[in-house]
């Protein structure tokens, strides 16, 4: 779409208008952006170096907002909420998409993870047996369950993941414009629509908007196999993405919220 406005300065933008921002100011207002519509949280793309231009895009707009048909971006088939695991006392567990020879990651829930709450590999042992038992999903079929459904972000469907249990959905998965306080001393899984990334000092910042304003930290370690993974070929392909990812958040001396993923397992992305 064409049209977006700016909840910082309550104006309205043409692509064009907003490219010619300065880039401090660019990059403030970028994470602030809703439709003119249906007032749904926006997006701005730069021009990419393949000629497509400047544009703005929602992920989604409201039912029936008239800017949707301007979006020429790519719109997941709609798939409703998983009734099978909201309903299911079962401990829904999450797949990681390990190797057999690195063992499937580990996640330290609590003081023992420290203030970036690394994650470890480690090969799966006892209790491998159940696993035909209790329903398996994967990251980006929970990231895609949460965006279409509030129910089952909402649902206490208990769930194991990465070796910590005693967890629910509710209680787990977060969106990032609902990070409390109280979310920053343990694991989570932080997820909403990314309004820009910037690389820098070893780490590509995935940099959400808005309330809640987390950025989620992409090592160079990872980096590779992120950017191969979800077929990012230019940092502006993150403008409009949905991520999830698994990590402890923290506060910078600066009063930046971060989380550092530390295993490519713990992130997905939906690029759009
Ligand atoms: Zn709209």
């Amino acid at each position: 779409m064409d049209l977006a406005h700016c909840l910082l300065d309550r104006r309205d933008y043409t692509a064009v208008q907003f490219q010619q921002l300065t880039l401090p100011d660019l990059g403030a207002k970028r994470r602030n952006l809703v439709c003119i519509t249906c007032g749904q949280e926006a997006f701005f793309r730069k021009p990419s170096a393949d000629g497509r231009a400047a544009c703005f895009g929602a992920r989604p707009h409201a039912a029936g907002c008239s800017m949707a048909a301007e979006d020429a971006l790519r719109v997941e088939s709609a798939i409703g909420p998983d009734e099978a695991i909201i309903r299911n006392t079962d401990v829904l567990v999450v797949d990681f998409n390990f190797g057999a020879v690195q063992g499937a990651p580990h996640l330290q829930d609590g003081d023992q993870a420290g203030a970036q709450g690394r994650g470890r590999r480690h090969v799966a042992g006892a209790g491998a047996g159940q696993r035909a038992a209790r329903p398996h999903r994967r990251l980006s079929t929970l990231l895609k369950h949460l965006r279409s459904s509030a129910a089952f972000g909402a649902s206490n469907q208990p769930i194991e993941i990465g070796g910590i249990a005693n967890r629910t959905l509710r209680d787990f998965f977060v969106e990032f414009s609902a990070l409390h306080p109280h979310h920053f001393s343990q694991v989570v899984g932080c997820w909403g629509m990314i309004a820009d990334a910037g690389a820098g000092n070893g780490i590509t910042w995935l940099n959400s908007g808005g309330r809640g304003d987390i950025s989620i930290g992409i090592p160079d370690a990872i980096g590779a196999a992120f950017t191969q993974r979800f077929r990012v070929t230019d940092l502006e392909d993150l403008a409009g993405a949905y991520v999830l990812a698994i990590g402890t958040p923290w506060i910078s001396q600066q009063g930046k919220k971060c989380l550092i993923v530390d295993d490519i397992e713990f992130v997905t992305a939906s690029l759009a």
